[in-house]
């Protein structure tokens, strides 16, 4: 059984400002690179250290005009994700 790190909870629509650092790997993205996310859904990965973040672009008309598959997928640091949401606390 693998200890699996809690995934924190951000919501979507939630602004993510990522600098080179913050993500290692991204869909059609430059390494590096300083990378503004609409955040729409998070995928665990294999790790406990990242988690994948799929998302639009802050200048892309989603939702407002057309549905389609996220503009930006990227591999982000959890730690960075807990910036922006934590972890459920079980009681
Ligand atoms: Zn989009």
């Amino acid at each position: 059984m693998s200890a699996t790190v809690p995934i924190p909870e951000v919501g979507p629509g939630v602004l993510l400002t990522l600098d080179g650092d913050d993500w290692s790997e991204g869909r059609g993205l430059v390494p590096g690179s300083r990378v503004e996310v609409v955040l729409s859904g998070l995928h665990p990965d294999d790790s406990d250290e990242w988690v994948w973040v799929a998302g639009h672009r802050p200048g892309c008309a989603y939702p407002h005009v057309d549905e389609h598959v996220p503009c930006l997928e990227l591999r982000v640091r959890l730690a960075v994700l807990r910036r922006y949401g934590s972890a459920r606390h079980e009681p």
